[in-house]
């Protein structure tokens, strides 16, 4: 087993790792920037070590500064938890060259997942189901080929960055008429944001639901899916209600993807977590990208499987093999999970400052993964998730009743949060009903 572990990460997925990490006797070096000095995991963690200013890009991003850090402190493996360097094959690369252990995929995995096209090409040769398409990216000269695949695709389409990620660079074009400048503008951007004009197409589903599978592989030919989640709720295609298992899918169907997830992950090679995403519309899944790191709503996966992601993840990163096999793995009740971000509920803004009050809901099968304490101070600098709440129930109507019920009773002042709008979603009859589309949560707003 490995004997300490740097966290490259910061807030509640950082608890989250040092938990697992204490649960198996691993030792834990926190990897602060100076605007967190008072997170909960610092106080926690055997040996904190400051990485740097505020400013991420001087410290959860510096990967000089955590790798150095975790040589001064004995560490001998990083977990990067999600976002950050999670998905930055360099990083995970020049960690490995250091002499260290990356808790994640091998780095040529994260560069082949980490570029959508050449992800949804694996993807085709691995027998995956994936979105009709331009299967590779969109020539910048030759608009002519560029409007035949567009007519073979059918519109609408979308045209997204191939280096996107976090829901930006993306544009969906209805009309043969906005195509070019369509891909003119997500390849402009697409420079900007991610230093990678590459471009390409695909079918824009209209209808379609979020569905996703969770996988974990040692890397030595050993694979294990832990089924499905359900993350159609989004804003500006950020999740903020996801549930496990998905409901309403055809048992053949479920089972044909899941299949074709763990036998890709063989012919990839895959190592650790992944978490392969699909649109799921009229009965049928389409891949559309595939995250090699942890994700934020693991928890609901790890509710209806009893199995412990990171603490898997930590097993694989140390040469161990797998706690489970397939045939171990069985789906047992619902879970949801409520993404409580501090922001303002009705103009989504970011909601930093002082939490002049929290106190976290409780009972059975109630979860709360968050650094949040009364007099914490929830800092301007980084995203605005302060936690997550996660219910577990015998049926996906009794576990609505529960989340609803924790959701009475979360209490958190001094900051605005969207709890309020998570008490109106858990009530509504359409998602009561389960099977909503990735439009359903704007829909609501506008009315
Ligand atoms: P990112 O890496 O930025 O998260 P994804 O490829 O995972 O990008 O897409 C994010 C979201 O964008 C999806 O969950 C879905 O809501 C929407 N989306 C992406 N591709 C399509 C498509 N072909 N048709 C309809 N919606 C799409």
């Amino acid at each position: 087993m490995l004997d300490k572990v740097l966290i490259a990460n910061r807030g509640e997925i950082a608890l989250r790792i040092l938990r697992a990490c204490k649960s198996l006797g691993i030792k834990t070096v926190a990897a602060y920037s100076s605007a967190d000095k008072d997170l909960l995991h610092v106080r926690l963690a055997d040996q904190s070590v400051c990485i740097g200013p505020a400013a991420s890009a001087r410290s959860y991003l510096d990967m000089q500064a955590l790798i150095t850090a975790a040589k001064l402190t004995g560490a001998n493996a990083i977990h990067p938890g999600y976002g950050f360097l999670s998905e930055n094959a360099d990083f995970a690369e020049q960690v490995e060259r250091a002499g260290l252990v990356f808790i994640g995929p091998k780095p040529d995995t994260i560069r082949l997942m980490g570029d959508k096209v050449s992800a949804i090409a694996a993807m085709i040769k691995a027998g995956v189901p994936t979105v009709p398409g331009s299967n590779g990216p969109l020539p910048d000269d030759n608009n002519s080929a560029v409007i035949a695949d567009s007519r073979r695709i059918g519109f609408p389409v979308i045209i997204k960055a191939s280096a996107g990620g976090g829901g930006r660079g993306m544009r969906v074009a209805h009309h043969e008429a906005e195509l070019l400048s369509a891909i003119q503008i997500t390849r402009a951007e697409a420079n900007a944001a991610f230093g990678n004009g590459t471009v390409y197409m695909e079918k824009y589903l209209t209808q379609p639901r979020h569905v996703e599978v969770q996988v974990i592989a040692d890397g030595h030919g050993h694979v294990v899916h832990l089924y499905d989640r359900d993350c159609s709720l989004q804003r500006r295609h950020q999740k903020v209600l996801e549930e496990a298992p998905a409901p309403h899918i055809d048992e053949a169907v479920r089972e044909r993807v899941l299949k074709a997830c763990t036998d890709a992950c063989l012919e990839i090679g895959y190592r650790g977590a992944g978490t392969f995403e699909f649109l799921y519309e009229k009965g049928q899944f389409f891949f559309i990208e595939m995250n090699t790191r942890l994700q934020v709503e693991h928890p609901v996966t790890e509710l209806v499987t009893g199995v412990d992601l990171v603490k898997e993840q930590l097993r694989i990163a140390s040469g161990l093999a797998l706690s489970v096999t397939q045939q171990d793995v069985h789906l047992k009740g619902h879970a949801f999970e409520c993404r409580i971000n501090a922001e303002d509920a009705r103009t989504f803004m970011p909601s930093p400052g002082k939490v002049t009050f929290y106190s976290a809901p409780g009972g059975p099968n109630v979860r709360v993964d968050s650094h949040l304490y009364t007099g914490y101070i929830v800092p301007p600098h980084y995203d605005s998730l302060i936690g997550k709440l996660i219910v577990w129930d015998e049926n996906r109507e009794s576990a609505l009743v529960r989340m609803s019920q924790a959701l009475d009773e979360m209490q958190v002042e001094g900051i605005q949060t969207n709890i309020a709008l998570h008490k109106e979603l858990v009530r509504d009859s359409h998602f009561k009903e389960g099977g909503v589309t990735i439009h359903y949560l704007t829909q609501l707003f506008d009315g």
